[in-house]
C-alpha cells in the first residue's frame, strides 16, 4: 500500500488522478465524527482500494469495511459519508474496548443508527425512510433489529431494504441525539465502560436530560409569568374601593 501520510493509504495500482483529494475527504469525515464524540481517541488508518478485487482480497463488503481498528474503502466508497460511517465504527469500537465488546453490549441499532447518523449520508433522510417504510407502519421495532442476524436478514443479502434496518436506526438515535447531544453520548459512552447494561442507561441519559430540560423551561416559564401574578400593578392595596371622586 502506498501511504499517503496521516494514516491514509492507497492500493499501488491507483492512478494519480483518483488519490488526489482521498486526503480532504478523510479530513471532511473525521470532523463529522469530532462533532458527535468531541476529540477522537481512534486513529485509525483508511485505506484505499483501486479494484473491487483488492477490496474483496482485503475482507471488504459494501462500500467501506472496518474490523474495528481501522478502515476500508471499496472504488465506489470514495466519498465523505462512507468513510465517516467507518470512522464512527471504530472510534466507538476505540471508545467501548473494542469490536467484541460492541458486539457484545451494544444491539446493533445503535452501532450503525450512531454510524449513519455521524455519516451525514444524504440517502438516509427522514423522507427517504418514510416513504420506504409507508411512514413507519412497516419499520421493524428496535427489539427486531438488535441482534446481529435479524440486522442482516432484515437488511437483505444485496442491502435491498436498508431503509428498513439503517433508516429506522438512524431515525432512533437521531431522536436520542436530539434530546441528550453530545454530553449525553458521552454519559453513554463512560456508562458503558463502568459495565452500566446498554439499555438502563440509553433510557437513564434520556431521561435526565428531559428533566433538566424541563426543570430549565420551569424557570424560564416561572421568571416569564412573574409579572402577570400581580393583577393591579398600579393599584397598592390601601386604594382599593375607593375612588376619589
Ligand atoms: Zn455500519
Amino acid at each position: 500500500m502506498r501511504s499517503l501520510g496521516g494514516g491514509v493509504y492507497v492500493d499501488p495500482a491507483m492512478p494519480a488522478e483518483q488519490f488526489q483529494g482521498l486526503k480532504r475527504v478523510v479530513e471532511g469525515a473525521r470532523r463529522r465524527v469530532a462533532l458527535f464524540y468531541g476529540a477522537t481517541s481512534a486513529s485509525p488508518n483508511v485505506v484505499f482500494c483501486a479494484s473491487q478485487d483488492c477490496y474483496c482480497d482485503l475482507g471488504g463488503i459494501g462500500l467501506g469495511f472496518s474490523d474495528g481498528a481501522h478502515v476500508l474503502i471499496s472504488p465506489q466508497g470514495r466519498r465523505h459519508a462512507i468513510v465517516a460511517h467507518e470512522l464512527a465504527h471504530v472510534e466507538l469500537a476505540s471508545r467501548i474496548g473494542g469490536l467484541e465488546r460492541v458486539l457484545d453490549l451494544l444491539p446493533q441499532w445503535f452501532d450503525e443508527g450512531l454510524a449513519v447518523l455521524t455519516s451525514m449520508a444524504r440517502e438516509f433522510d427522514d423522507e427517504a425512510w418514510s416513504e420506504a417504510t409507508g411512514e413507519g407502519a412497516a419499520a421493524p421495532a428496535l427489539s427486531e433489529i438488535a441482534a446481529m442476524n435479524d440486522w442482516s436478514r432484515r437488511t437483505g443479502p444485496n442491502g435491498e431494504h436498508m431503509q428498513m434496518t439503517y433508516g429506522t436506526a438512524r431515525r432512533e438515535v437521531a431522536r436520542w441525539f436530539a434530546v441528550v447531544g453530545v454530553d449525553g453520548l458521552a454519559d453513554l459512552l463512560t456508562a458503558l465502560e463502568t459495565r452500566e447494561p446498554f439499555a438502563e442507561a440509553y433510557a437513564r441519559i434520556e431521561r435526565e436530560h428531559l428533566n433538566a430540560a424541563a426543570q430549565r423551561n420551569g424557570v424560564a416559564t416561572a421568571s416569564e409569568e412573574q409579572p402577570r401574578q400581580d393583577p393591579r400593578p398600579f393599584a397598592p392595596e390601601s386604594l382599593r374601593g375607593r375612588a376619589a371622586w
